[in-house]
C-alpha cells in the first residue's frame, strides 16, 4: 500500500521573495512547489496550512550558527540547535567550525553531516581555514571543498597572519570558496572583555577599541582586492568597519558582510550591571555604530542578518564577567528582534521595504552560503523551504522556553512583535502554529 508523496498547500497569506510581493497560496507535493497563485484550490488528500495575516518567505537561512557538536553537547546539539532554528522560521544554518575537535579535516566534515542527517534544518558545514584553527598552517581546504564545504573561517578568532591569510585567499580563489572573517586583530583587542570607551572606563573592565575589527577588515579588503577571492565579514559591530565595507563595494571588489540582531539593537552600557549575558565577542559598541548598522542595512552595505547562535551552559555563563564565555543564543528571536527593530515602527513596511528585508534572511545569505536549494523564489519547482510569519502577533522572550540547550539570550522579558507561525523543510512541516513537529 503505497502512499503517494505528502501534499501540502499554505493559504491565504502575503508571499515576500526576490521576484516580489503578492497575496497568493502554494501548493507542495513532495519536496516541490507545484503551484504558486491567488485562490487556488487544495488538491484532494492535502494537508492545509493556514497563513491568513501572514507574510510567506524563503525558509530563512543562517551564515553563523554554533551548533557545538561535537564537544560541546552540554551546551548545545545538531537536534537542539536545529529544533531552535525552525522555530525562528530557518531551513538553513551554516554550522561553525569551532567545535572539538574542530572541523579542520573531511572526517569531522563526515561526522557533522552524519549528525546532521534528521535535524530540522539543513545544515551547511563550514571549514576552519587553519588546522585546528591555531592560525599557523592552512587546513586541508581542497579535501573540505570536495566535500561540499564553500565557506571557511577560523571564526572564535580572525587569522592573525596576514601573509596566512593570503595564501588562504589565493586557495580559496582557486576552489571557488568564501574566506569568512571573524574580524578581531588580537594583539589590538588585547584581552579586552567590552566595548573600549566611557563605560569600561566607569566599570573598571578592559575594552576591545573598534580599532581591532576594522584594522582587520581593511587588511582583508586589500588581500580581496590582491588576490580576487571572495571574502565575507562576519558580526561587524562598528561605523568604521561598516564604511571599509561600503567604500570595497564601491570599487567593486567581491567582499559581503553580516551583522547580528544584537549588534543592531543593544549598547555597552547593558554590561553596567556586570551581567555576563551581555559580554560577547565582536562586543556591544555605543549608539554610533548601532545607528551605523542599520544605516548600512538600509543602504546594502550589509548583505546578511545572521545570529551568531553561541549557546554556553547556564555554569558558564554564571561566571564573573571577566571569566565568562563571550556569546548569545539567537536562533528563536532573530527574526522578530530584526522586525520590530527595522519595521515595526512603519505602520504599513512598503512592498520594497518587506522585500529587502527579508533578502537579509533569505536569498542573500543563501548565495553567500553557496546553499542552492534555499533562499527562493516561491515560484513553481522550487524546492518547498518556506517560513511562515505572523507581523502582528505580540509575544515574550522565556530563556527557560527556548528550544535551545542554553539560556543564554540577552532579550529574555522582551516583548517582541512578530512571530513564526510555521516552517516546511523540504516539502515537511517543522513547525506549525510556533511548536515543533519533533
Ligand atoms: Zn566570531
Amino acid at each position: 500500500m503505497a502512499e503517494g508523496p505528502l501534499k501540502l498547500c499554505v493559504m491565504g497569506g502575503t508571499l515576500v521573495d526576490s521576484t516580489g510581493v503578492r497575496r497568493g497560496d502554494v501548493c507542495i507535493t513532495g519536496d516541490v512547489i507545484v503551484e504558486v497563485g491567488a485562490d487556488l484550490e487544495p488538491p484532494a488528500g492535502s494537508t492545509v496550512l493556514d497563513a491568513s495575516g501572514c507574510l510567506v518567505t524563503p525558509g530563512l537561512v543562517d551564515l553563523h550558527t554554533h551548533l557545538r557538536q561535537p564537544g560541546a553537547e552540554e551546551a548545545e546539539t545538531v537536534e537542539t540547535g536545529s529544533r531552535a532554528a525552525a522555530l525562528g522560521g530557518y531551513t538553513a544554518v551554516v554550522a561553525m567550525p569551532n567545535t572539538d575537535p574542530p572541523v579542520d579535516n573531511g572526517a569531522v566534515v563526515a561526522e557533522v553531516l552524519e549528525l546532521s542527517k534528521n535535524a530540522l534544518v539543513e545544515v551547511g558545514v563550514a571549514g576552519a581555514i587553519t588546522v585546528g584553527r591555531a592560525g599557523e598552517r592552512l587546513s586541508l581546504m581542497r579535501e573540505l571543498a570536495a566535500l561540499g564545504v564553500k565557506l571557511f573561517t577560523d571564526d572564535g578568532n580572525g587569522v592573525q597572519d596576514g601573509g596566512l591569510m593570503r595564501r588562504a585567499c589565493e586557495y580559496a580563489a582557486g576552489l571557488g570558496v568564501t574566506l569568512a572573517q571573524h574580524c578581531e586583530d588580537e594583539r589590538i583587542a588585547g584581552y579586552g572583555v567590552m566595548n573600549e570607551g566611557v563605560w569600561s572606563s566607569k566599570l573598571g573592565l578592559r575594552g576591545t577599541p573598534a580599532a581591532a575589527e576594522d584594522t582587520m577588515v581593511a587588511r582583508d579588503i586589500s588581500l580581496a582586492r590582491l588576490t580576487g577571492a571572495k571574502v565575507h565579514f562576519m558580526h561587524l559591530s562598528c561605523a568604521s568597519s561598516v564604511e571599509l565595507v561600503r567604500l570595497a563595494k564601491a570599487e567593486g571588489l567581491s567582499v559581503t558582510a553580516e551583522v547580528t540582531p544584537h549588534h543592531m539593537v543593544l549598547t555597552d552600557d547593558l554590561v553596567r550591571d556586570y551581567d555576563p549575558v551581555f559580554k560577547v565577542n565582536p562586543p556591544l559598541r555605543g549608539v554610533d555604530d548601532v545607528a551605523a548598522i542599520r544605516r548600512g542595512l538600509r543602504d546594502g552595505t550589509i548583505d546578511a542578518i545572521a545570529t551568531d547562535h553561541a549557546p554556553h551552559s547556564p555554569e558558564s555563563k554564571q561566571l564573573p564577567f571577566d571569566d565568562a564565555p563571550p556569546g548569545m543564543i539567537g536562533l528563536q528571536t532573530a527574526l522578530a528582534v530584526s522586525y520590530d527593530t527595522l519595521l515595526s515602527n512603519e505602520n504599513h513596511p512598503s512592498f520594497s521595504q518587506l522585500q529587502e528585508f527579508f533578502a537579509l534572511f533569505t536569498s542573500r545569505p543563501a548565495r553567500i552560503a553557496g546553499l542552492s536549494a534555499q533562499g527562493g523564489p516561491l515560484s513553481k519547482g522550487s524546492i518547498a523551504n518556506i517560513c511562515v510569519f505572523d507581523p502582528d502577533e505580540r509575544w515574550t522572550v522565556e530563556s527557560d522556553s527556548q528550544a535551545s540547550r542554553s539560556r543564554n539570550t540577552p532579550f529574555a522579558g522582551r516583548s517582541l512583535k512578530g512571530r513564526v507561525r510555521h516552517c516546511i523543510l523540504r516539502g515537511e512541516p517543522t513547525v506549525v502554529d510556533a511548536v515543533a513537529l519533533r
